[in-house]
């Protein structure tokens, strides 16, 4: 199958959170399985070019909008769509955040289907992610179409349903002749303000199939609680909606072969009792190191973590509490944590400051992909207190490390975390500590059993350990669930 992937983000050249994770790993596996695949970005000028080895323009004049430049990276084959004008919408210092997201998301999308146009590309499937990519399947629908670009699938991935991109017919304009038009409920208009577009509407009215990103999030996006909005229609479309658990790349993710550890330790299961204290050496190699560069203390005391994006999905001020307790309980505590939110960056900055002469803490606040995976196989638990949470990948990422989570009950990670005192699957399956309630009591109950049980039952603790590296969280597992989708699409359209 020909399959174009089409995002905003794509790890490790243009990663803000988990999506770029994502289009990474489900592509790398789609190409191991011999499909056709291409990844079609914005040409940002932030993009990581440490990692890329032979960017070239690939075409300057082939349609009126970009520049088309190509590169390679491992296997995949990146497509970057620079735009022709001077000062343009992608040469910013970040990916998202800016007050004309809308506007430059909206040129990307229309610059995809000139590409493809201009190409007379035909792939099978246009796999889509998020709001910025979204409005590719009403316009293809209602416009490029009819022009001879021709496509047998649309897939839209909703990775969060908090982000809709909604905006007014000033943005639309710009892209379409007749804004009005979308301006319905079974088009673009949004249910909150029917004055308003919303672009996330527009890729679930118009895909041929909607997936979300866990099992439990598909159920919560259908309630009003979790579809923000969208939830009425998400349940009008559910035929041609469902969860699929992400997968991480257990390549790149891989304690053996992990080029930023400083001692390496395969999780790789059967783990027999030599190499699972070969694990426990090469943790502990690595949490010696990563406390000393961090100037804490050496101890032997549960050290707990949180790596993650402070915003208030991420429910900071537990995160913040969580470290209050883990000291209180005698623990040690790094947080790996950035925002763009000027109000948390200066609470987390005062926090640090407070914390300044404890050697038992370090909160570090930027984005550190070195540092991240350090965290990760030098903790011994990873505390994630979401108030929603499409996935998450660090649990599973966690998992691979042999770091047990404590988290909250929702989404994906309810999906992924079964608790080991709790839970009702079987006993050999549980990985980890829950909580159901996004509060303090919450995070006692679960990260206090968590470290009583580190530091008082070492035989309990190493067969959750044991427990969760046995979890296969592969692509392997579950890129076949998005073949499959593709495969039905085709068939269908063949049949049409
Ligand atoms: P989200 O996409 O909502 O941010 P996920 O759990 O799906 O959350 O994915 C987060 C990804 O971003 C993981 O790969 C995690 O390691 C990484 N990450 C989050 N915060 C940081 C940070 N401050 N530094 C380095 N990596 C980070």
């Amino acid at each position: 199958m020909h399959i174009i992937h089409v995002a905003s983000e794509i790890a490790p050249i243009a990663k803000v959170g988990g999506l770029a994770d994502v289009v990474y790993g489900l592509c790398k596996e789609l190409v191991r399985k011999n499909h056709e695949i291409e990844i079609i970005l914005p040409k940002y000028d932030c993009i990581d070019l440490s990692h890329v080895q032979n960017l070239q323009i690939e075409k300057k004049e082939l349609t009126p909008l970009t520049i088309t430049w190509s590169l390679r990276y491992e296997n995949l084959k990146i497509i970057l769509l620079e735009p022709k004008e001077v000062n343009h919408f992608f040469n910013r210092e970040t990916i998202y955040g800016l007050p004309d997201d809308i506007d430059r998301f909206l040129f990307f999308s229309n610059a995809v289907l000139e590409y493809l146009l201009h190409t007379k590309k035909k792939p099978d499937i246009l796999h889509l992610h998020d709001w910025p990519t979204a409005f590719i399947a009403p316009l293809y629908k209602e416009k490029y179409k009819d022009l001879g670009v021709c496509i047998k699938g649309i897939v839209l991935t909703i990775h969060n349903m908090e982000h809709q991109g909604k905006c007014s017919s000033a943005n639309l304009e710009k892209i379409v002749t007749n804004p009005k038009f979308y301006l319905t409920p079974d088009k673009l208009q949004d249910p909150f303000n029917p004055a308003l577009f919303n672009l996330l509407k527009g890729g679930i009215e118009y895909a041929d199939f909607i997936t979300t990103v866990s099992p439990t999030y598909e159920k919560e996006a259908k309630t009003p609680e979790g579809g923000k909005g969208l939830d009425d229609r998400l349940r009008f479309h559910e035929k041609k909606f469902r969860g699929i658990l992400n997968g991480i790349d257990t390549g790149y993710w891989n304690p053996e072969k992990d080029n930023k550890l400083t001692h390496h330790y395969s999780t790789d299961c059967p783990l027999s009792k030599r190499k699972f204290d070969k694990v426990l050496e090469g943790k502990k190699g690595n949490r010696k190191h990563l406390l000393s560069t961090l100037g804490m203390s050496e101890s032997a005391a549960p050290l707990a973590t949180a790596i993650t994006r402070l915003v208030p999905q991420k429910a900071p001020e537990l995160i913040r509490y969580s470290i209050e307790r883990t000291l209180k309980n005698g623990g040690q505590y790094i947080l790996l944590g950035s925002t763009n939110d000027p109000a948390i960056q200066n609470q987390f900055l005062e926090l640090k400051k407070f914390y300044s002469n404890n050697k038992n803490v370090a909160i570090l606040l930027n984005q550190n992909e070195t540092v991240a995976h350090l965290i990760y196989a030098a903790a011994d638990m990873f505390v994630i207190p979401s108030i929603f949470e499409p996935c998450g990948l660090t649990q599973m990422i966690s998992m691979r490390y042999g770091t047990i989570p404590v988290v909250r009950l929702t989404g994906g990670l309810a999906d992924t975390v079964f608790d080991i005192d709790t839970s009702t699957i079987a006993e050999t399956k549980r990985n980890g500590f829950t909580f159901e309630y996004p509060d303090n009591k919450g995070i006692d109950w679960a990260l206090d059993r968590a470290m009583e049980c580190c530091s008082k039952n070492p035989q309990k603790w190493h067969k959750i350990m044991e427990q969760a590296m046995a979890i296969d969280f592969s692509w392997v597992s579950f890129a076949p669930k998005y073949v499959e989708i593709y495969e039905m699409l085709i068939s269908k359209k063949a049949r049409s």
